[in-house]
């Protein structure tokens, strides 16, 4: 960029000098015209268009938009005398002076900024507060090293120096390259070695690592440093040439695949090839000879694919996986990753640059992955796995199935406990559950890294529960250990214990993450991607790999055929939630003709056959097993307990049936926020006078129909009022348009017309007639009840009569302290309001009076039309006794989206930034917050204790949830498996709140 504006700059002034050696009064065919007006220092944003243009009609030259930073309308340039031209060679000047003061005062900031900045920290300079630039692995290696634990020095090229290596045009600047340089050159003092030295090498890690942890996303290469001089050096120093060989030949692999864009596939390929030859049925089983022998035929692949030698020199090897890890910040997996995460707002991945130390030394060396507790259960009991002779991606890629680590404490008891009391000293320090990276060189223990483990919500209750009874943490800092939205894991379906009791497990694998899923198989994650739009799928692989994203995210569940419980496929589903089985060892896959064969048993399965599985014991299961909603464990309660007695506003739920309602109480649920009338009149028995009504020519006949489904609307009253126990109920009266009732297909038509015995001609008339263009914005909600209020008439009869009877205990318990609360949906006036509260209070009043029952009730109106925000005190004023925020309407009028229809853009606008997530899904707090705080302002201005909630889908979001308690709402109503994500996100509020406060 800059390198252009020096061009630009340079061809601008030689064109000034040549025409300003000609005299601008004689040379009356020559113009130019500077129209930039101004330039600002954000010189990148002006819009440059030198352009010549020889135009024959007057035989003049034409220099045009000199710099061009608004499209001025151009001038008629013919009528101009030569004052004009000269003022305007004058201004060009003028414009080209300012320019080129703006360019040198923007290189000269740039070039300040740079050189001021520190770019790179030795671990020694950093700590646990510094992931913003060092990333979370530069951070927590930095603390570690504070805390006197064994980790091979390094340094971490910071996350402001990826951000700049994209702002300069995706090289790496010369401060970088300085410092960098000049840290190497201090890690080689320490470690006594030089990078790459023929006779006793210094190799080293470069592996990314931003401020959110990332799993796999981003790139890593290991044994940086060697070529074909050192491989021989290393060879000697340590007597092992399998061992030297053998990093070489990695080295060459991961650098191959990563920085020269080889397919990972090729390498493989000749590994393969080369084992097959040597009868080797392990990598551990290749001796140094065949190791050599694959180092040459890699390198050849390379340079018959890419034309060019494996670099040799050590500093380009490092400053090319340097560039390389920059750039997978932005690869495709590692965006994908960021959102589905919703990770936002990072600048890039730092690198951390580390001494290599050696698992794969021979057999008192090893590599591991270890979790203070249990990642799956919580269970406080050390556990992982390590392979011995072997390096880190070992491990994690599943290659060779490893060792649980409890197998350490007989192979190695010495390393073992060291490794227990270290894993231990750095959760005491981090208060948290650790997950960490162990290598052994030669009887020699090293921690790679440490960070909070990715843990199933499960495990994230108990440890977070736990922690409190060790006295770690506070009943408020457990409650915010819990990510709310975690809960849905939770609360997500198991196996029903009748049906998995019937069936017979076909294989088993490792339970990696726990849950029950049942689809069909699919052998890719493309075709899992695909078919997951018509259907549940399990994504079936030998093993999975980052590219796989999309599939996983996608499928109900995961099993694979290789790997631990550390593998990618089992961190990745459980870091979603997915159940998944991995290291199934007894199948079979053929991905070429797409089946699944049960080794040693005569079961075969296709692509499209259905399978299930347990993620919690890790059994597979031909054909489909019911499944159920999940019981919660006593930890669950515990935490829910304590988030309720921080939690200060209200948590009801949507629910429009008692079974809904039954759910949600045991989650919690205070109430109920909404109860949507409509979907009581689908029912088989209901829709046919429902129907009826919407035929009805007139009135009486209309009222008639009305009455028949009077009876049905009073029992679901009084059932939802039983289940609800005195809780609050909100009833929301009739809001669809009229047509949802009605059939649509041709077929449909005439099945009524024979049912209702009504010719097909009157049914199509009706359905005609009913049309609207835009009927979100139509004939529905309480426009409904001024054109016929006999309906809303029924409603509040049945709503009132109901009440009464659960007060008085007729027909079952007694219910105390019901207040039923009527909702009046879509209203935009006050007149609206009035006319339908007037009649409801009439009708109300009219029954409890037959009655002779007295009780307290309540009118209220949803706000869900933007008008109705900006008249909210008007509505108070007219009686309105709460208010509810329909955010979906709100959301739809107010920022003038679709609900059905904005799906097939939202995606887009997400992805450019425009809005930072789909407004239907979290809460557009800027604009349509407003109106709601809007809204609340101008209903409390009248009524100061007005109740305010909210039922839109928002309402158990967590974002929204803190919103809400932000804005003084008295209540967020949302879905019943919702209701706990709502209740720990409320106390989560509070206590955000009042941490804020302290600081
Ligand atoms: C709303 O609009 O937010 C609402 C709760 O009503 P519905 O979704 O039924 O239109
Ligand atoms: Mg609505």
């Amino acid at each position: 960029m800059v390198f252009f504006h020096i061009a630009f700059v340079l061809v601008c002034v030689v064109l000034l000098i040549l025409l300003l050696c000609k005299n601008p009064s004689k040379a009356k065919k020559i113009f130019l015209t500077g129209q930039s007006g101004s330039v600002y220092l954000d010189t990148i944003q002006i819009y440059i268009e030198p352009r010549w243009e020889k135009r024959r009609h007057d035989n003049a030259l034409w220099i045009d938009g000199f710099l061009r930073w608004q499209d001025w309308p151009m001038d008629d340039y013919s009528r101009r005398d030569d004052k004009m031209v000269k003022d305007d060679l004058c201004f060009a000047c003028w414009e080209l002076f300012c320019y080129i003061c703006f360019l040198i005062i923007f290189l000269i900031q740039q070039n300040k900024m740079a050189k001021n900045k520190k770019f790179v920290y030795a671990f020694e300079e950093g700590n646990r507060d510094m992931k913003e630039i060092l990333g979370g692995k530069g951070a927590n290696l930095a603390e570690m090293k504070n805390l006197g634990i064994n980790v091979p020095p390094g340094f971490t090229i910071t996350t402001e120096a990826c951000d700049f290596y994209y702002k300069n045009g995706k090289k790496i600047s010369v401060e970088v390259r300085e410092q960098t340089e000049k840290a190497l050159q201090s890690l080689e003092k320490k470690m006594g070695k030089s990078l790459g030295d023929a006779s006793d090498p210094l190799l080293v890690s470069v592996r990314s690592g931003a401020a959110s942890s990332m799993p796999g996303m981003m790139d890593t290469i290991l044994n940086l440093g060697l070529n074909d001089k050192s491989v021989e050096g290393l060879s000697k120093k340590t007597g092992n040439p399998r061992f030297a060989w053998d990093s070489y030949r990695r080295l060459i692999q991961m650098f191959g695949n990563v920085v020269m864009e080889m397919e990972h596939g090729e390498f493989e390929h000749i590994l393969e090839t080369v084992k097959k030859e040597k009868g080797a049925k392990y990598d551990t089983d290749l001796t140094a000879e065949d190791l050599q022998e694959i180092v040459i035929k890699y390198k050849s692949a390379i340079k018959k694919s890419k034309g060019v030698e494996f670099p040799q020199e050590p500093v380009k090897q490092l400053f090319s996986a340097v560039n390389a890890v920059f750039n997978s910040w932005n690869n495709y997996r590692a965006i994908r990753y960021r959102e589905i995460n919703n990770i936002k707002g990072l600048i890039g991945t730092a690198v951390n640059i580390q001494a290599m130390v050696f698992g794969n030394l021979g057999e008192t060396s090893g590599t591991g992955v270890c979790f203070t507790r249990n990642p799956s259960t919580g269970e406080r009991k050390f556990y992982g796995e390590y392979l011995m002779n072997a390096q880190g991606e070992d491990v994690v890629a599943g290659i060779r199935t490893p060792q649980p680590v409890s197998a350490l404490a007989k192979q190695n008891p010495k390393i073992y406990k060291e490794l227990v009391t270290v894993c231990n000293k750095v959760e005491k320090h981090y208060r948290d559950m650790q997950d960490m990276e162990f290598t052994i060189q030669d009887g020699v223990l090293y921690i790679l890294q440490a960070r909070n483990g990715k843990r199933t919500a499960t495990a994230a209750v108990r440890v977070a529960v736990e922690l409190v009874k060790e006295k770690v943490l506070s009943k408020a800092e457990a409650v915010m250990r819990v990510e709310p939205n975690q809960l849905n894991q939770l609360l997500h379906k198991q196996f029903d214990a009748s049906a998995l009791a019937k069936a017979e497990p076909i294989a088993s694998g490792l339970p990696a993450s726990p849950g029950a899923a049942v689809g069909e198989i699919t052998f890719t994650a493309h075709e899992a991607f695909e078919k997951a739009k018509n259907g549940p799928v399990i994504l079936v692989r030998t093993e999975t790999s980052p590219e796989d994203i999309d599939g996983m995210h996608s499928a109900k569940g995961i099993l694979t055929a290789r790997g631990g419980m550390t593998s990618h496929a089992a961190v990745v589903a459980r870091g979603m939630g997915t159940c998944c089985v991995a290291g199934c060892s007894e199948i079979l896959i053929d991905e070429k003709n797409k089946t699944l064969t049960i080794k040693g048993k005569n079961q075969k399965f296709k692509e499209g056959d259905f399978i299930s599985l347990d993620g919690t014991t890790g059994k597979v299961y031909a054909g489909k097993i019911a499944t159920k909603d999940p019981e919660l464990s006593g930890n669950f309660g515990t935490l829910m307990s304590w988030a309720d007695s921080f939690r200060t506003m209200g948590v009801r739920t949507n629910a429009d049936t008692p079974t809904d309602a039954n759910v949600a109480r045991r989650f919690g649920a205070e109430g109920i926020g909404l109860c949507r009338t409509e979907h009581m009149f689908f029912d088989e028995n209901r829709i046919k006078a429902v129907r009826e009504m919407i035929l009805a020519d007139d009135l009486e006949s209309r009222k008639k129909a009305l009455a028949k489904l009077l009876p049905y609307q009073k029992k679901d009253f009084v059932e939802l009022f039983r289940a609800m126990d005195g809780f609050a109920v909100t009833v929301r009266l009739l809001d669809p348009p009229l047509h949802e009732f009605l059939p649509k297909e041709k077929k449909d038509i005439e099945e009524l017309s024979r049912e209702m015995k009504v010719p097909v001609k009157t049914l199509e008339d009706k359905i005609e007639d009913l049309h609207e263009f835009n009927p979100m914005l139509g004939h529905r909600g309480c426009r409904l009840a001024i054109t016929y209020p006999e309906i809303y008439d029924m409603q509040a009869e049945a709503i009132i009569l109901a009440a009464i009877d659960v007060t008085k205990g007729v027909g079952g318990k007694k219910v105390k302290n019901l207040v039923p609360e009527i909702m009046i949906p879509l209203v935009a006036t006050t007149k609206e309001f009035t006319i339908i509260k007037d009649r409801i209070v009439e009708i109300v009043e009219r029954e409890m009076k037959t009655a002779k029952v007295k009780l307290h009730y309540k009118i209220g109106t949803m706000i869900e039309v933007p008008r109705a925000a900006l008249v909210a005190d008007k509505l108070v004023l007219a009686g309105a006794e709460f208010f509810s925020f329909g955010t979906n309407d709100l959301t739809q009028m107010g920022a003038g989206l679709s609900r059905d229809d904005a799906g097939k853009f939202l995606k887009e606008y997400v992805a450019e930034g425009i809005y930072d997530q789909d407004p239907f899904e979290v809460l557009d707090q800027e604009g349509i917050g407003e109106l709601i705080r809007i809204a609340i302002k101008k209903g409390r201005s009248v009524k100061k204790d007005l109740k305010v909630g909210i039922c839109g889908e928002h309402g158990g979001e967590p974002k929204t949830v803190e919103f809400c308690h932000r804005e003084g709402l008295t209540y967020v109503s949302c879905s019943p498996f919702r209701v706990p994500i709502a209740r720990l996100a409320a106390a989560q509020a509070v206590l955000r709140e009042k941490s804020k406060a302290k600081k």
